[in-house]
């Protein structure tokens, strides 16, 4: 579905992408994780054709990713990032719908694909006239996930999606998100700097440090062959609570 082939981003003197290579198949989701400042949202914003590789190239299945088609390709791409990126002069219908309205599609196929979404992403329908500053966190990464779905796009990229919400929040919308991944079968890549969610939410982890991919595979894999010991330092570098508990926290 995506092919990166040697990609590579620079920001002034500082690499902020090592030249980088890598296949997303159909149907899977595929988290990017690492610590902050890693190259994570740069992979992201690469593949969105947001941000201008200094070499390599996108395909998306067999067409090059370019200046003159990206507008034309976007409307196969979702995208949501921290905090929903809503404009906050919209209503949450505005929001969700703006873009269907753009492109002129039909007023009852915009109003069936509102009602769909709603209650996929558990949204009661009196919200729709509210504006984001009347929302929570959690009610604006639904609206968010909504517009990025709304015109049913092959691949959803999702950037730290859940990062700014507190932790019973993120909890229950990372078990929603999963199901709703499950139910749409759609290719989805999300970044998180959180090793949990990247395991519990992705297929195949792309673990990145100092804009280089350290290792691509199952959690299962990262934990058990480590490539190398940053691995194993990132994996361990995760507390959880009980740990204080056993003792296991150091
Ligand atoms: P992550 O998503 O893993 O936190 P980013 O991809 O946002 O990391 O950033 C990677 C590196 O590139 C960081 O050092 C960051 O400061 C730098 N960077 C990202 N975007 C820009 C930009 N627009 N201008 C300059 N430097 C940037």
């Amino acid at each position: 579905m995506l092919r990166l082939t040697q990609i590579s981003k620079r920001y002034g003197d500082h690499p902020a992408l090592a030249p980088t290579d890598l296949r997303i198949e159909r149907a899977t989701t595929v988290v990017l994780v690492g610590p902050s400042g890693c190259g994570k949202s740069t992979l992201l914003r690469l593949i969105a054709g947001l941000v201008t590789p200094d070499s390599g190239t996108v395909h998306l299945d067999d067409t090059l990713i370019t200046a003159d088609n990206i507008q034309q390709l976007r409307q196969r791409m979702g995208y949501v990032i921290q905090e929903g990126g809503l404009f906050p002069h919209l209503s949450v219908q505005a929001n969700v719908t703006l873009m269907a309205r753009y492109l002129r599609r039909d007023r009852n196929w915009i109003d069936e694909r509102l009602e769909q979404l709603m209650q996929l992403v558990h949204l009661p329908p009196d919200l729709l006239t509210r504006f984001p500053c009347e929302l929570s966190g959690g009610q604006r990464q639904r609206v968010g996930l909504m517009r990025a779905l709304m015109l049913d796009p092959e691949l959803l990229l999702l950037d730290e999606p859940l990062g700014a919400l507190d932790p019973m929040i993120r909890y229950q919308l990372q078990q929603e998100l999963r199901a709703i991944f499950a139910q749409l079968g759609k290719t989805v890549v999300l970044v998180t700097h959180d090793l949990a969610e990247a395991a519990y939410l992705g297929h195949t982890l792309v673990l990145i440090k100092d804009g280089r991919i350290v290792q691509t595979g199952p959690f299962e894999a990262l934990a058990r062959r480590p490539a190398e010991t940053f691995v194993q330092e990132f994996i361990h570098a995760q507390r959880g609570p009980l740990a204080t508990l056993t003792g296991a926290a150091q």
